[in-house]
């Protein structure tokens, strides 16, 4: 009796394949690896078996055009009624866990695995998740480099580099488990842990999914000058956030990496039927005035001794340097102070904190972009409150920020004019509370019930402890606050 191929390579031949080698949340790379090796492919002939195309030879984007994470292009374009490899492995979708918020929780930047599941050929799709940093099956740490040479992984994509020495370092050779044996590779036992393991995890995922999230402005969300750490540690406080909107009780946290910086989600009613006229009438205003004085008392609080009220409330018009729309910051300045001001720029009028006489600021008006956050106010006095106070977090960290680089620089020895330059452009654009009204760490997640099911959500995610950082960064305790009697250093 003959065994009857059951899968296909592109162009309808039969390929060596052995169904039981694909496992449970198994993605689409170790299944290509394993489909390469076993049908001995050269990696531009295993591309073409795949999805019909060559290799893509060079890729420094940020989304591979061939990467695992969304492989819609291994889709066979036809429609084959033959079971083909390249349909298998377009099924092994991400999208399909977490919905629109694939790239904004995995990446394909390096093939993430964990030692012991490698072992077995075997690697999930959720592993290329950042936040995730232990393997759910054995709770070791997930690896992105090789043991032996500790050259980085390949990207998670159909490459050169990975076909060509399946389940080896491309670097070294050495295999990425402890050994190479294709035996392993339909090991039952190991399945059916990873489909218990993984459970609680695929549950959050698609709990994730089935709500609907709007992430308001996420593109825009952990500012302008991102690299590639910092976009990955945006997906680290996006999973984060979403582990707290989404409550699930299964889910161990022990699994995931705490984002850099400590972030707050905090929520509220949110209406996204929105009415034009929500904001506009003066009765409707008082209570974010109200809501906004109070917590502006309330840091003022806090204000360290050697700080007056005064300078606060009513800067002279040369105490602060507002040029370009730019808030330009100064050693010489109390980081609180500076802090404050950042704040209150981008609820008041600039006009109406610069102002030689106190009476003229007795009426407060708040500015129309601050007061209808996230869009046409859209959030009950709860959602506004935490965006006032998650605010101040952000003005403060900017100010933390700003001042841990020029401090850097105004102690080094030589003056660095470039570097004093690439600082400036690079917080341009946070300084700027006229330009960029929302500070760019703070975001609205709104969350839209299903008709009849109850009232509609709006999560406040934003930075939790810029006030400590704050009091600890500039010893405004101490005596001397600053650094006295340096030079400015932003560029005239
Ligand atoms: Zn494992
Ligand atoms: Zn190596
Ligand atoms: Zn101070």
């Amino acid at each position: 009796m003959t065994e009857i191929p059951r899968i296909y390579d592109a162009t309808d031949n039969p390929i060596a394949w052995i169904a039981e080698w694909a496992g449970p949340h198994e993605g689409g790379m170790t299944l290509a690896m394993k489909f390469t090796w076993a049908n001995s492919l050269s990696a531009p002939l295993a591309s073409r078996s795949i999805c019909g195309k060559s290799l893509v030879n060079s890729c420094a984007q940020r989304q591979h055009s061939r990467s695992f994470l969304v492989p819609g292009w291994s889709r066979v374009a036809r429609l084959n009624p033959l079971p083909t490899i390249g349909a298998l492995i377009a099924r092994r979708d991400i999208c399909r866990y977490v919905g629109h918020f694939d790239r904004q929780l995995a990446s394909d930047a390096h093939f993430r695995f964990c030692p012991e599941c490698i072992r077995y050929g075997y690697q999930s799709l959720l592993f290329q998740m950042d936040a995730l940093s232990i393997c759910p099956i054995h709770r070791t740490a997930l690896l992105s480099a090789c043991r032996t040479c500790y050259a980085p992984t390949p990207r998670y994509a159909l490459t050169a580099d990975a076909m060509e020495s399946p389940f080896c370092c491309p670097a070294c050779g050495t295999p990425y488990g402890e050994k190479f044996d294709p035996r392993a590779w339909k090991c039952s036992q190991l399945h059916e842990q990873a489909e218990k393991s993984l459970l609680p995890l695929v549950r959050f995922l698609l709990k994730v999914k089935r709500a609907k999230f709007n992430w308001v402005h996420w593109q825009e969300w952990f500012g302008p000058w991102l690299g590639e750490a910092e976009e990955r540690e945006k997906r680290i406080a996006t999973s984060a956030a979403l582990r707290r909107i989404v409550a699930t009780s299964d889910l161990d946290e022990e699994l995931f990496v705490q984002p850099a910086r400590q972030i707050s989600v905090s929520s509220g009613r949110g209406s996204v039927t929105l009415d034009p006229q929500a904001l506009s009438t003066p009765t409707d205003l008082r209570p974010q005035r109200q809501i906004y004085k109070s917590i502006r008392r309330h840091m003022l609080k806090q204000l360290p001794g050697h700080v007056l009220r005064r300078q606060v409330l009513f800067p002279e018009r040369d105490e602060v340097d507002i040029r370009n729309g730019i808030l330009w910051l100064s050693l010489e300045k109390c980081p609180y102070l500076q802090t404050i001001w950042l704040w209150r720029l981008r609820f008041e009028q600039a006009e109406s904190i610069v102002i030689a006489h106190p009476s003229c600021n007795r009426d407060l008006s708040l500015l129309e972009v601050a007061r209808n956050w996230p869009w046409r106010g859209a959030g009950d006095d709860s959602v506004w409150a935490h965006f006032v106070l998650r605010g101040f977090h952000a003005a403060a960290e900017i100010v933390c920020d700003w001042w841990e680089r020029a401090m850097a620089l105004a102690t080094a020895a030589e003056r660095d004019g470039a570097r004093t330059m690439e600082l400036y452009v690079e917080f341009a654009k946070l300084l700027s509370p006229l330009n960029s009204p929302v500070p760019p760490s703070v975001a609205a997640v709104f969350e839209k019930q299903p008709l009849g099911k109850g009232e509609d959500w709006l999560h406040v995610v934003g930075p939790t402890n810029g006030l400590q950082k704050l009091l600890a960064c500039c010893r405004c305790g101490s005596s001397s606050a600053g650094l006295a009697g340096n030079p400015v250093i932003l560029p005239p």
